[in-house]
């Protein structure tokens, strides 16, 4: 008999879903999500892995997905706690055969499937491979022989046939007996709900109901005819496609959207923008593939890189930056866009970054563990790599990024508008980086009278 314990991660959707494909086939099933309290904990990078934006979208996902299992008699069981220890009583207490998840390249999962297969080495785990376009077994050449370059990744794999959906489950096993009814119970340590729509910035409803309305939307429309002439501006709702918080949670899949990119071009044609699009998709998959390669030298200081960056820790430069009160009134709008609603452009993405290691003079690290917590759209391994890139010590031969803040502001924000929009009136701009000058050492001692 087999007994099926379903863990669910980023792959919140009923379509084009491997695992649960295979969970169908099972004679008994429970569906767990695992809320981590160390989610909401600060990490040695003072910042938390699961911000207050990404929070609320990923609420919405949780609540549209266990209403789509409903409809098949089954539920989302949303625990709050340690997922060890969670995924492990579970186990125990359902007699489970058979664990069944979705393989992700983050060495947090990893590490929590090393432990409990350790633990239970009765438990067959399952990880299917779908958080990717390509399986591993789909790739040309073996994981370690990965090109080092995504330039060379993507001329083998511009080639290489995109795979078609999986089926969708058309019926769900049963639930167990003695299952606790959902409760509405939420922990203390959970942040407490004050999410307010923003006025202004871009609002994504989480869910896979929501993500396929908005990619079918986008490739409904001909706005994937212009995305290369647009996908740099600062500002627009239609000037990218903002599928990644739906991708991130895994509302949808990559399969469902380059087939939706080949869908178009084959109805609407090619043109240097789909393809752009197109190639997008595949650096998000590269960084995946390089992650499952490296997989803690993502995080490391000197990356894949031979050398240690020249960078350190600054909190009070790490701090404004952060508030957006940097000497750059650039720099401080897209901070306050990106804390305000969990969404910045790529272009604004990468002048923060280079801002932060090349003005600011910060450890890279510190500005990737603060976009974890901000990003409704985070992802492991693409933000890690796109830092890794912006710091130069990523597997990229050029080396860093220094974008030049008054340059990207010329062309990206030549009236101020994308400025005036997201400056508070008490911007900082005009005061100096750092509150104690390097040359005003030492420091007069204050005398307190007390
Ligand atoms: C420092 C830095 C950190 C980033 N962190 C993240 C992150 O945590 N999560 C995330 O999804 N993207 C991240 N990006 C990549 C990129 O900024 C976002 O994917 C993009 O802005 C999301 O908007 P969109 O869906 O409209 O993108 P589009 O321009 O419409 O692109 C379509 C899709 O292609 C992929 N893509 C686009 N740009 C990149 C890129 N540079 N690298 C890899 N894949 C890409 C994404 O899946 C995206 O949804 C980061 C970029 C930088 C420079």
């Amino acid at each position: 008999m087999k007994r099926s314990l379903y863990w669910v991660t980023k792959d919140l959707r009923i379509n084009d879903n491997t695992a649960l494909n295979i969970a169908s086939k099972s004679d008994l099933l429970i569906c767990v999500f695992v809320v981590d309290k160390k989610w909401f904990e600060p990490n040695h990078y003072q910042s938390k892995s699961l911000g207050g934006n990404r929070w609320h979208f990923l609420q919405s996902c949780l609540s549209d997905f266990n209403e789509r299992l409903l409809t098949f008699g089954q539920q989302l069981y949303i625990v709050y706690g340690d997922t060890f220890s969670t995924l492990g009583n579970l186990c125990e207490k359902y007699r489970i055969t058979d664990v069944i998840t979705t393989h992700l390249p983050g060495t947090y999962e990893n590490n929590i499937i090393t432990q409990f297969s350790d633990s239970f080495p009765q438990v067959t785990v399952n990880k299917v491979e779908q958080f990717t376009l390509f399986t591993n077994t789909l790739l040309p050449f073996e994981l370690q022989q990965l090109p080092v370059s995504y330039s060379k990744f993507r001329k083998i794999m511009t080639d290489v046939a995109i795979p078609k959906l999986a089926p969708t489950v058309q019926n769900l096993p049963s639930q167990f007996k003695s299952m606790p009814s959902p409760t509405i119970f939420r922990p203390q340590w959970l942040p407490p709900i004050l999410y307010k729509k923003v006025k202004q910035g871009f609002n994504f409803d989480g869910g896979e109901n929501d993500g396929l309305k908005h990619l079918n939307q986008y490739f409904s429309s001909n706005l994937p005819t212009t995305y290369k002439e647009v996908r740099n501006n600062l500002d627009g709702w239609d000037n990218s496609s903002k599928l990644s918080p739906w991708l991130g949670y895994g509302c949808i899949s990559p399969r469902q959207v380059m087939n939706a990119i080949v869908g178009f071009e084959d109805k609407q044609g090619k043109n240097s923008s789909t393809e752009c699009l197109f190639l997008e998709i595949l650096w998000r998959e590269y960084f995946q593939w390089l992650h499952f390669k490296v997989g803690k030298k993502m995080y490391q200081f000197k990356g894949l890189s031979e050398h240690l960056p020249l960078t350190t820790f600054y909190p009070e430069r790490f701090n404004k930056w952060c508030t957006g009160n940097t000497p750059y009134p650039l720099v401080n709008a897209c901070m306050n866009e990106l804390r305000k609603t969990g969404y910045l452009s790529n272009r604004g993405r990468q002048i923060v970054a280079s801002c932060l290691v090349n003005e600011l003079s910060v450890d890279w690290r510190y500005g990737a563990a603060w976009f974890e917590e901000q990003l409704i759209d985070y992802d492991a391994a693409v933000n890690w790599g796109n830092w890794q890139y912006i710091a130069g010590v990523g597997a990229d031969p050029r080396g860093g990024r220094h974008f030049n803040i008054q340059k990207q502001t010329a062309l990206y924000d030549p009236n101020g508008n994308y400025q005036s929009k997201w400056l508070d009136k008490t911007d900082q701009a005009s005061q100096p980086l750092d509150s104690v000058d390097a040359s005003d050492w030492p420091v007069p001692m204050i005398k307190h009278n007390d």
